[in-house]
């Protein structure tokens, strides 16, 4: 089987690692450096990537690209708010972003695909082989076309994507936390300008996301430029200079302050150094870790305030955490470790590089898909199915058990009672074949206007985000009027009342299949009968008295069969009917009768 390979496509950096002989390993570069920065700049010798077009962040910042991922899989709207922290000029082609640089545009995937290619051939050099396939990880917030998106980009770099998975799930797997079995994960990322939280579930080796919560702008870089702010306050005060006009020296203070924070992670009291320019000396301070933390101290508490929102709409309690994870650089300052601790009252897993962790976690992930370990696949899934009631009291499932998510379905309903002028959606969660043998999630109306039983259509979605929570809309397809409700299907579920559920579904199979069958066919008899003598009301006297005298006698055999408990005869007469009724609604004229006729396929809404 070719080589997969983890990488971790990461907003301000990316990394690739692979499994080597056991262990998973971050493939460096060749000045050493595991991480590449997430970095694109046009140059006149062409496009570079990583380290050196990092250089470009101050030299031309107009054809220097950073922080794409932001864009990735969305539209120019999605993006109005975003586009304040960016000089970059974007246009939009068919829904799709395009960055500008230089006189070109380029698509957020393309982007990442130049990102993508530097890490692949950075594998190719280490490994000495070509390298085609890939697992790459995302948010765990990430939507269905932001993982699209990051599936193109691979597709372009020439690298396959086998699985999309979640940052979270990568990090709890480097610590390989699967083999525990279960157990809750608290998942900790604060990176250079992003800080998310996710509440992960674990149960027989499958990882759930029960939340995730965060800030888009929150990170190291926030750190920086508290430190740089009082840096550039001193030099005021001691050298009577004032840096901000001169961009170059700005740009040496950011530095000098990520790399004096950097220090304090390690030690107690650092000494900064700064060379002015010409004529205005060196500026030095020593900065001590205690005013690091007074300077920060409100950063870090705002990274808590969404860890405890993450905690409550998974609704579990900080105890009850099993697991602590902390990935992103910045996480392995004191204070931060210290505030987490205290939060969840336990010690964070800290031993690996929580740069790496993410890469390292898609490396083990790539690892058992390529059949080097026995373990089970790792997956983010839906424990119990999700659908809606249909007439007669049925389940009709929409999205199945066990399917990954993000996922979203659809399907079309109509109307079982003429003029009817609302329908029910009734949500369920389950196995079981008949609604009221699952749990309800919930319930909402959707105002239809008074046609033909059969004729409107009613079009449900359904859309379980990656976070869990059921987005289900359900659209008059005619009128377009809409009608939308959010549950979280978790909610209150115990992982016992999970297994009986599933238990009960298989042991009551046989009887329940029966149950089903039968209140499907009569339901659909029900509706053929009705519609058929109304059929014949209006067009009886455009067809020969044979073919009417054909058309009752299949009408009361139906009749007959509909108060059995043989759901197959009920089939069987449902079929003669049809076929008797075939010219009779060929010939009318009233095209909705027609319709309702013959669209009693569709199932049918109370
Ligand atoms: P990431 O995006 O995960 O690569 O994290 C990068 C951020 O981590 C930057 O803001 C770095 O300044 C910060 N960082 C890296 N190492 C340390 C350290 N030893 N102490 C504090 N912050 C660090």
């Amino acid at each position: 089987m070719a080589r997969i390979v983890g990488i971790d496509l990461g907003t301000t950096n990316s990394l690739i690692a692979y499994m080597d002989s056991g262990s998973p390993r971050v493939i460096a570069g060749r000045n050493g450096r595991t991480l590449v920065p997430s970095v694109v700049a046009l140059t006149d010798n062409g496009l570079i990537v990583g380290d050196p077009a990092k250089e470009y962040l101050v030299r031309s910042p107009e054809r220097t690209i950073y922080s794409v991922k932001r864009f990735m899989g969305k539209s120019l709207a999605d993006v109005k708010e975003e586009l304040r922290y960016f000089p970059y000029r974007l246009h939009e082609q068919g829904g799709v972003i395009r960055i500008q640089i230089g006189d070109k545009t380029y698509s957020p995937p393309q982007i990442s695909a130049m990102i993508l290619k530097e890490l692949k051939l950075r594998a190719e050099a280490h490994l000495g082989e070509e390298i085609r396939k890939s697992v790459i990880t995302v948010p765990a917030y990430f939507n269905d076309s932001q993982r699209q998106a990051t599936k193109d980009a691979g597709m372009i770099a020439g690298l396959e994507v086998l699985r999309i998975i979640n940052e979270p799930t990568a990090a709890s797997l480097a610590y390989g936390l699967q083999k525990k079995t279960q157990g809750l994960i608290a998942v900790y990322d604060l990176g250079g300008g992003t800080f998310d939280i996710s509440i992960l579930k674990l149960k027989n080796g499958i990882f759930e996301v029960l939340a995730t919560n965060g800030n888009t702008h929150l990170g190291g870089d926030d750190f920086d430029r508290r430190i740089a702010d009082l840096f550039l306050k001193e030099i005021r005060a001691q050298h009577g200079f004032d840096v901000e006009p001169h961009a170059d020296t700005m740009q040496v203070v950011r530095l000098e302050a990520e790399q004096a924070k950097i220090r304090l992670s390690e030690d107690q009291k650092t000494i900064a150094a700064i060379e002015l320019p010409p004529g205005k000396g060196r500026f030095r301070y020593e900065l001590t870790r205690d005013q690091l933390e007074t300077l920060t101290m409100d950063l870090v508490e705002h990274t808590l305030g969404p860890c405890r929102i993450a905690l409550k709409d998974a609704g579990v309690a900080p105890a009850a955490i099993d697991e602590v994870v902390l990935v992103g650089g910045s996480t392995r300052m004191p204070l931060v470790r210290r505030r987490v601790q205290e939060l969840f009252g336990k010690a964070p897993h800290s031993d690996l590089n929580p740069d790496e962790v993410v890469a390292l976690g898609a490396a083990v992930q790539a690892d058992i898909l390529s059949g080097g370990t026995q373990d089970m696949l790792l997956l983010d899934v839906t424990p119990l199915s999700l659908g809606i009631e249909t007439m007669g009291g049925v389940m009709s499932s929409l999205i199945r058990r066990n399917t990954t998510i993000p996922a979203s379905a659809k399907e079309m309903f109509t109307t079982y009672v003429d003029g009817q002028t609302s329908v029910d959606l009734h949500i369920l969660q389950g196995e079981r074949e008949l609604a009221k043998d699952n749990r309800s999630l919930a319930r909402f109306q959707l105002k239809v206007p008074p046609l033909p039983a059969g004729v409107p259509r009613v079009e449900v979605t359904f859309l379980i985000d990656a976070n869990g929570i059921l987005h289900v809309t359900a659209k008059d397809v005619r009128t377009g009027q809409t009608q939308s409700i959010e549950v979280k299907p978790s909610y209150g579920l115990s992982d016992e009342e999970v297994e009986r559920m599933i238990g009960e579904s298989f042991k009551f199979a046989a009887e329940d299949l029966k149950a089903r069958q039968l209140i499907e066919a009569r339901t659909e008899a029900e509706a053929i009968l009705k519609a058929t003598h109304k059929a014949l009301g209006h067009g009886g006297r455009l067809i020969r008295p044979e073919e009417i005298a054909a058309i009752s006698a299949s009408l009361a055999a139906l009749e007959a069969a509909r108060a059995t408990e043989d759901h197959r005869a009920i089939r069987a007469a449902i079929a003669e009917v049809e076929k008797t009724t075939h010219h009779l609604a060929e010939v009318l004229m009233d095209s909705t009768l027609k319709e309702a006729l013959e669209n009693k396929k569709v199932s049918e809404l109370p």
